[in-house]
Protein backbone atom coordinates (compact mmCIF):
# COMPACT_ATOMS: atom_id res chain seq x y z
CA UNK A 1 0.00 0.00 0.00
CA UNK A 2 1.27 3.54 -0.70
CA UNK A 3 -0.11 6.38 1.08
CA UNK A 4 1.60 9.54 -0.07
CA UNK A 5 5.37 8.19 -0.60
CA UNK A 6 5.16 5.91 1.96
CA UNK A 7 5.11 1.64 1.51
CA UNK A 8 2.99 0.35 4.81
CA UNK A 9 3.43 -3.56 5.64
CA UNK A 10 1.51 -4.72 8.03
CA UNK A 11 3.41 -7.77 8.66
CA UNK A 12 5.74 -8.31 5.81
CA UNK A 13 6.24 -11.78 4.39
CA UNK A 14 9.66 -12.42 4.68
CA UNK A 15 11.81 -14.36 6.78
CA UNK A 16 15.34 -14.96 7.89
CA UNK A 17 14.95 -18.41 5.77
CA UNK A 18 14.62 -15.98 2.55
CA UNK A 19 17.51 -14.00 2.49
CA UNK A 20 21.17 -15.43 1.60
CA UNK A 21 24.91 -15.41 2.52
CA UNK A 22 24.12 -12.42 5.35
CA UNK A 23 24.38 -15.10 8.67
CA UNK A 24 26.48 -12.00 10.42
CA UNK A 25 24.57 -9.42 9.30
CA UNK A 26 21.40 -11.20 10.43
CA UNK A 27 22.76 -11.50 14.30
CA UNK A 28 23.05 -8.29 14.42
CA UNK A 29 20.21 -7.16 13.31
CA UNK A 30 18.94 -9.41 15.51
CA UNK A 31 20.77 -7.56 18.70
CA UNK A 32 20.20 -3.96 17.57
CA UNK A 33 16.97 -3.71 16.03
CA UNK A 34 14.87 -7.63 17.27
CA UNK A 35 15.98 -7.76 20.69
CA UNK A 36 14.33 -4.24 22.12
CA UNK A 37 11.23 -4.76 20.18
CA UNK A 38 10.78 -8.25 21.69
CA UNK A 39 12.75 -7.75 25.04
CA UNK A 40 12.58 -4.16 25.95
CA UNK A 41 13.02 -5.01 29.75
CA UNK A 42 15.89 -6.17 29.85
CA UNK A 43 17.42 -3.37 28.39
CA UNK A 44 15.67 -1.15 31.00
CA UNK A 45 17.06 -3.61 33.72
CA UNK A 46 20.52 -3.16 32.76
CA UNK A 47 19.99 0.30 32.47
CA UNK A 48 20.76 1.08 28.80
CA UNK A 49 18.69 2.78 25.69
CA UNK A 50 18.71 0.14 23.35
CA UNK A 51 20.06 1.69 19.87
CA UNK A 52 18.17 3.91 18.31
CA UNK A 53 18.83 3.90 14.78
CA UNK A 54 20.92 1.30 12.66
CA UNK A 55 22.50 2.17 8.94
CA UNK A 56 22.83 -0.65 6.51
CA UNK A 57 25.38 0.07 4.13
CA UNK A 58 26.59 -1.31 0.69
CA UNK A 59 25.98 -1.93 -3.22
CA UNK A 60 22.54 -1.74 -4.47
CA UNK A 61 20.32 -5.01 -4.08
CA UNK A 62 22.37 -7.01 -1.30
CA UNK A 63 19.35 -7.56 0.95
CA UNK A 64 18.71 -4.00 3.02
CA UNK A 65 15.67 -4.42 2.54
CA UNK A 66 14.78 -7.53 3.24
CA UNK A 67 16.85 -7.75 6.11
CA UNK A 68 14.49 -4.71 7.63
CA UNK A 69 11.32 -6.41 6.18
CA UNK A 70 13.21 -9.84 8.36
CA UNK A 71 13.10 -7.99 11.71
CA UNK A 72 9.65 -6.55 11.04
CA UNK A 73 8.17 -10.10 10.67
CA UNK A 74 9.81 -11.79 13.18
CA UNK A 75 8.56 -9.02 15.67
CA UNK A 76 5.22 -8.70 13.92
CA UNK A 77 5.62 -4.83 13.63
CA UNK A 78 3.93 -2.36 10.85
CA UNK A 79 6.65 -1.77 8.46
CA UNK A 80 7.17 1.63 7.25
CA UNK A 81 9.09 2.31 4.20
CA UNK A 82 9.86 5.64 2.60
CA UNK A 83 12.76 6.47 -0.41
CA UNK A 84 14.30 9.58 0.77
CA UNK A 85 15.47 10.37 -2.68
CA UNK A 86 11.52 10.54 -3.90
CA UNK A 87 11.29 13.75 -1.54
CA UNK A 88 13.55 14.95 -3.34
CA UNK A 89 12.61 14.10 -6.94
CA UNK A 90 8.72 13.67 -6.29
CA UNK A 91 7.21 14.95 -3.58
CA UNK A 92 9.33 18.55 -3.60
CA UNK A 93 8.50 20.98 -0.99
CA UNK A 94 6.92 18.11 1.14
CA UNK A 95 9.65 15.98 2.68
CA UNK A 96 10.01 17.62 6.19
CA UNK A 97 6.47 16.60 6.60
CA UNK A 98 6.64 13.47 5.03
CA UNK A 99 9.27 12.84 7.75
CA UNK A 100 6.86 14.05 10.23
CA UNK A 101 4.12 12.15 9.48
CA UNK A 102 6.09 8.83 9.19
CA UNK A 103 7.03 8.98 12.38
CA UNK A 104 3.71 9.65 13.65
CA UNK A 105 2.29 6.63 12.25
CA UNK A 106 4.85 4.42 13.46
CA UNK A 107 4.03 5.81 16.80
CA UNK A 108 0.66 4.73 16.24
CA UNK A 109 0.96 1.43 14.44
CA UNK A 110 3.93 0.34 17.16
CA UNK A 111 5.72 -1.98 17.47
CA UNK A 112 6.85 -0.87 13.85
CA UNK A 113 9.98 -0.52 11.65
CA UNK A 114 10.61 2.79 10.13
CA UNK A 115 12.87 1.90 7.23
CA UNK A 116 14.26 4.89 5.30
CA UNK A 117 15.87 3.46 1.71
CA UNK A 118 18.27 5.94 -0.54
CA UNK A 119 19.09 7.90 3.23
CA UNK A 120 22.11 9.49 1.19
CA UNK A 121 19.78 11.65 -0.67
CA UNK A 122 18.54 13.80 2.42
CA UNK A 123 21.56 13.27 4.29
CA UNK A 124 24.49 14.43 2.25
CA UNK A 125 27.61 16.54 3.76
CA UNK A 126 26.01 19.89 3.63
CA UNK A 127 26.93 21.73 0.91
CA UNK A 128 28.32 25.24 0.84
CA UNK A 129 25.96 26.08 -2.65
CA UNK A 130 22.50 26.65 -1.36
CA UNK A 131 19.88 26.44 -4.10
CA UNK A 132 16.36 25.86 -3.62
CA UNK A 133 16.58 22.28 -3.83
CA UNK A 134 19.06 21.98 -1.52
CA UNK A 135 17.31 24.24 1.01
CA UNK A 136 14.39 21.50 0.62
CA UNK A 137 16.71 18.92 1.53
CA UNK A 138 18.21 20.27 3.82
CA UNK A 139 14.69 20.63 6.01
CA UNK A 140 14.48 17.26 4.89
CA UNK A 141 17.10 16.34 7.30
CA UNK A 142 16.48 18.72 9.83
CA UNK A 143 13.25 17.52 10.61
CA UNK A 144 14.81 13.71 10.74
CA UNK A 145 17.08 14.63 12.93
CA UNK A 146 14.65 16.67 15.06
CA UNK A 147 12.35 13.50 14.91
CA UNK A 148 15.29 11.25 15.94
CA UNK A 149 16.53 13.46 18.87
CA UNK A 150 12.57 14.27 20.00
CA UNK A 151 11.38 10.29 20.67
CA UNK A 152 11.97 8.40 23.73
CA UNK A 153 13.49 4.98 22.20
CA UNK A 154 11.55 2.37 24.36
CA UNK A 155 12.12 -0.18 21.99
CA UNK A 156 8.90 -0.35 19.91
CA UNK A 157 9.77 1.27 17.26
CA UNK A 158 13.12 0.47 14.97
CA UNK A 159 14.46 2.37 13.01
CA UNK A 160 16.59 1.41 9.70
CA UNK A 161 18.09 3.76 7.34
CA UNK A 162 20.24 1.86 4.27
CA UNK A 163 22.69 3.89 1.73
CA UNK A 164 24.84 2.91 -1.37
CA UNK A 165 27.09 5.80 -0.24
CA UNK A 166 28.15 6.21 3.79
CA UNK A 167 30.97 8.26 2.52
CA UNK A 168 28.99 11.05 1.94
CA UNK A 169 26.49 11.14 4.87
CA UNK A 170 26.56 14.09 7.43
CA UNK A 171 27.96 12.93 10.18
CA UNK A 172 25.10 14.86 12.34
CA UNK A 173 23.30 11.75 11.76
CA UNK A 174 25.64 9.24 12.58
CA UNK A 175 26.08 10.70 16.07
CA UNK A 176 25.37 8.52 19.05
CA UNK A 177 21.56 8.31 19.69
CA UNK A 178 20.75 8.52 15.73
CA UNK A 179 21.98 6.43 13.51
CA UNK A 180 24.92 4.88 15.78
CA UNK A 181 24.75 1.18 14.63
CA UNK A 182 26.68 0.43 11.14
CA UNK A 183 25.87 -3.22 9.72
CA UNK A 184 27.89 -3.95 6.47
CA UNK A 185 25.85 -5.30 4.02
CA UNK A 186 28.31 -6.59 1.11
CA UNK A 187 28.36 -8.34 -1.96
CA UNK A 188 27.87 -12.08 -1.85
CA UNK A 189 30.96 -14.13 -1.90
CA UNK A 190 31.46 -17.60 -3.69
CA UNK A 191 29.30 -19.22 -0.48
CA UNK A 192 27.16 -16.53 -0.42
CA UNK A 193 26.14 -16.88 -3.69
CA UNK A 194 25.46 -20.29 -3.28
CA UNK A 195 22.92 -19.90 -0.27
CA UNK A 196 21.28 -17.39 -2.04
CA UNK A 197 21.09 -19.26 -5.71
CA UNK A 198 19.81 -22.19 -3.45
CA UNK A 199 16.80 -19.99 -2.94
CA UNK A 200 15.87 -18.42 -5.71
CA UNK A 201 16.10 -22.09 -7.82
CA UNK A 202 14.46 -23.93 -4.82
CA UNK A 203 11.34 -24.61 -7.35
CA UNK A 204 13.49 -24.93 -10.71
CA UNK A 205 13.84 -27.53 -12.73
CA UNK A 206 17.60 -27.50 -12.78
CA UNK A 207 19.59 -29.97 -15.19
CA UNK A 208 21.94 -32.25 -13.18
CA UNK A 209 25.36 -30.26 -14.22
CA UNK A 210 23.26 -26.92 -12.93
CA UNK A 211 24.52 -27.35 -9.82
CA UNK A 212 25.09 -24.79 -7.30
CA UNK A 213 28.64 -24.45 -7.55
CA UNK A 214 28.97 -24.52 -10.97
CA UNK A 215 26.14 -21.44 -11.00
CA UNK A 216 27.98 -19.81 -8.14
CA UNK A 217 30.86 -19.77 -9.80
CA UNK A 218 29.45 -17.95 -13.05
CA UNK A 219 27.98 -15.34 -11.19
CA UNK A 220 31.20 -14.04 -9.21
CA UNK A 221 30.57 -10.06 -8.54
CA UNK A 222 26.47 -10.28 -9.03
CA UNK A 223 24.62 -8.76 -6.36
CA UNK A 224 21.53 -10.83 -4.38
CA UNK A 225 18.84 -9.22 -6.54
CA UNK A 226 21.13 -9.50 -9.76
CA UNK A 227 21.15 -13.36 -8.66
CA UNK A 228 17.27 -13.37 -8.53
CA UNK A 229 17.24 -11.65 -12.28
CA UNK A 230 19.54 -14.39 -13.51
CA UNK A 231 17.44 -17.25 -12.35
CA UNK A 232 14.27 -15.63 -13.79
CA UNK A 233 16.21 -15.08 -17.05
CA UNK A 234 17.52 -18.64 -17.45
CA UNK A 235 14.12 -19.95 -16.65
CA UNK A 236 12.90 -17.98 -19.59
CA UNK A 237 15.58 -18.74 -22.14
CA UNK A 238 14.32 -22.86 -20.71
CA UNK A 239 11.06 -22.09 -21.77
CA UNK A 240 11.75 -20.29 -25.14
CA UNK A 241 13.19 -23.49 -26.33
CA UNK A 242 10.63 -25.56 -25.24
CA UNK A 243 12.97 -27.37 -22.79
CA UNK A 244 11.74 -29.21 -19.30
CA UNK A 245 15.47 -28.67 -17.68
CA UNK A 246 17.62 -25.22 -17.23
CA UNK A 247 21.01 -25.87 -18.54
CA UNK A 248 24.26 -24.35 -17.74
CA UNK A 249 24.13 -23.04 -21.12
CA UNK A 250 20.89 -20.88 -19.91
CA UNK A 251 22.43 -19.27 -17.15
CA UNK A 252 25.36 -18.21 -18.98
CA UNK A 253 22.92 -16.25 -21.48
CA UNK A 254 21.02 -15.17 -18.62
CA UNK A 255 23.92 -13.39 -16.61
CA UNK A 256 25.17 -12.09 -20.26
CA UNK A 257 21.82 -11.01 -20.11
CA UNK A 258 21.55 -9.51 -16.69
CA UNK A 259 24.74 -8.14 -16.51
CA UNK A 260 24.24 -6.20 -20.13
CA UNK A 261 20.97 -4.83 -18.57
CA UNK A 262 23.46 -3.67 -15.55
CA UNK A 263 25.69 -1.54 -17.63
CA UNK A 264 22.75 0.30 -19.68
CA UNK A 265 21.07 1.39 -16.42
CA UNK A 266 24.28 2.31 -15.17
CA UNK A 267 24.19 6.06 -16.48
CA UNK A 268 20.95 6.56 -14.67
CA UNK A 269 22.06 4.96 -11.74
CA UNK A 270 25.01 7.54 -11.41
P1 LIG B 1 18.74 -1.29 -2.71
O1 LIG B 1 19.94 -0.81 -2.02
O2 LIG B 1 18.81 -1.17 -4.22
O3 LIG B 1 17.44 -0.82 -2.12
P2 LIG B 1 18.60 -3.74 -1.26
O4 LIG B 1 19.94 -4.02 -0.74
O5 LIG B 1 17.57 -3.17 -0.38
O6 LIG B 1 18.75 -2.87 -2.56
P3 LIG B 1 16.70 -5.77 -1.70
O7 LIG B 1 15.60 -4.86 -2.15
O8 LIG B 1 16.64 -6.31 -0.35
O9 LIG B 1 18.06 -5.09 -1.93
O10 LIG B 1 16.83 -6.97 -2.75
C1 LIG B 1 16.11 -6.99 -3.96
C2 LIG B 1 15.70 -8.42 -4.27
O11 LIG B 1 16.88 -9.18 -4.59
C3 LIG B 1 15.08 -9.14 -3.10
O12 LIG B 1 13.69 -8.99 -3.10
C4 LIG B 1 15.51 -10.59 -3.33
O13 LIG B 1 14.65 -11.25 -4.22
C5 LIG B 1 16.85 -10.46 -3.98
N1 LIG B 1 17.95 -10.51 -3.00
C6 LIG B 1 18.82 -9.51 -2.69
N2 LIG B 1 19.68 -9.88 -1.74
C7 LIG B 1 19.38 -11.15 -1.41
C8 LIG B 1 19.91 -12.10 -0.47
N3 LIG B 1 20.94 -11.79 0.31
N4 LIG B 1 19.30 -13.30 -0.40
C9 LIG B 1 18.25 -13.63 -1.20
N5 LIG B 1 17.71 -12.79 -2.10
C10 LIG B 1 18.26 -11.56 -2.22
Amino acid sequence: KNVSGMEIETKPDVTYETIGGLEDQIVEVKETVELPLKEPELFEKIGIDPPKGILLYGPPGTGKTLLAKAVANETNATFIKIVASEFVKKYIGEGARLVREVFELAKEKAPAIIFIDELDAVAAKRLKSSTSGDREVQRTLMQLLAELDGFESRGDIGIIGATNRPDILDPALLRPGRFDRFIEVPLPNDEGRKEILKIHTEKMALDEEADLDVLSSLTDGLSGADLKAVCTEAGMFAIREKRDKVTVADFMDAVDKVVDSNQDNFPEEA
